[in-house]
């Protein structure tokens, strides 16, 4: 810590330093290190390249970097208030994908060492929807990718963590979060929330229903937000950044290479060809490309290379799809919806190499 506060021994700062170096979001809150070459503090975590050790400075909260004449990168985002997930969120979120019934909240609770209300509170506003819900939406997107990819129907309900196929036909039907008459008819009826979100990557528009996300997009702020509207011309709008500030939270840290983010539930219409190519795509990790022939190869479909390119560039939900992860099989970026530099720029935040393509 600097030499102003209480905390200040070596001992301390080799351990910030090392954090620092990890990049260690558990760290996340308990300090912050500034620059002297820029004049910038962060939080451990941010993603930008790690200064040289003599240039840095320590302190245990915001106030003290700027009295000290520093200001908040904007990568890192240090003087937003929540600081990062606690870990603690993304122990549970891993707990809830796993396969059976979604787990009680008493013991979410104890896995954790938390109480109850507190685990509800935290996640919900952390994540945007409540545990509960969250293993709920799992479970359904589980079983809406196995349907599509296996034969075996009874397997993949209960793969997907159901008691039995009447309770997961039951829970399904709403819950896949495609309805394409509804989206036929332009949306009539539906209110549809919207959020802008600066990102050092450009401007983001957010867009959810009741049910989930219709759309994240990159692009100028006029005019996504008139896209959007004629794209559900019958749809109520509204803009509002609080209640969807869980949402924004996942997708900008989407935009910083954060890995293991929750997936946030979609209220997207789709051909059963796209919700196949789409599934493929999140399973793409993270800091790794694959080409369209690839994807084409992981649906089962290796002749389909153009329809499968067709599907990533009608994807509605950037980056929680992540279209960006798909290449050409040279390598070269080909297309993107929301521009080239985007893709180029998302990638590069992610550390993905050109070449870094799985092999088949
Ligand atoms: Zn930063």
């Amino acid at each position: 810590m600097n030499s102003n506060t209480q905390t200040s021994s070596g001992a301390d700062e080799e351990e910030c330093w090392r954090a620092v170096l990890e990049r260690s979001r558990s760290h996340d809150g308990m300090f912050f290190y500034a620059v002297r070459t820029t004049g910038v503090y962060c939080r451990p975590s941010c993603p930008s390249r790690r200064p040289l050790r003599n240039n840095v400075e320590f302190f245990s909260d915001p106030q003290q970097a700027r009295e000290a004449g520093y200001r908040a990168c904007r990568r890192c985002a240090p003087d937003s208030s929540d600081g990062g997930s606690p870990p603690w969120v993304l122990t549970l979120c891993r707990r809830l994908e796993q396969p059976g019934s979604v787990p009680p909240l008493s013991e979410l609770a104890q896995l954790v060492g938390l109480s109850p209300s507190h685990v509800q509170r935290i996640f919900t506003r952390e994540v945007g929807v409540s545990p509960h819900q969250y293993g709920k939406a799992r479970r359904l997107e589980n079983l809406r990718a196995e349907l599509k990819n296996g034969p075996d129907v009874t397997s993949a309900v209960f793969d997907a963590g159901f008691n039995s196929n009447s309770v997961a036909y039951a829970q399904a039907k709403p819950g896949l979060g495609m309805t394409p008459r509804r989206w036929r008819d332009g949306g009539r009826g539906e209110e549809i929330v919207y959020s802008i979100l600066a990102s050092d990557i450009g401007s983001i528009l957010i867009a959810a229903t009741k049910a989930g996300l219709v759309t994240v997009r990159f692009g100028e702020e006029a005019q996504m937000i008139s896209d959007v509207r004629d794209e559900f011309p019958l749809a109520n709008f509204r803009r509002d950044d609080e209640l969807l500030a869980p949402q924004s939270r996942t997708v900008l840290a989407g935009t910083l290479g954060v890995a293991n983010l929750p997936q946030l539930p979609l209220d997207i219409a789709a051909t059963t060809f796209q919700a196949r190519v789409w599934s493929a795509l999140q399973v793409i990790p993270l800091g790794e490309t694959r080409s369209y022939a690839d994807v084409a190869m992981m649906i089962g479909e290796p002749r389909a290379i153009r329809a499968v390119a067709r599907a990533c560039a009608s994807n509605p939900v950037a980056l929680v799809i992540p279209c960006h992860r798909v290449v050409r099989s040279d390598g070269s970026l080909a297309g993107y919806r929301w521009g080239l530099e985007t893709k180029e720029a998302l990638l590069e935040v992610e550390g993905a190499r050109p070449h870094q393509r799985a092999n088949h």
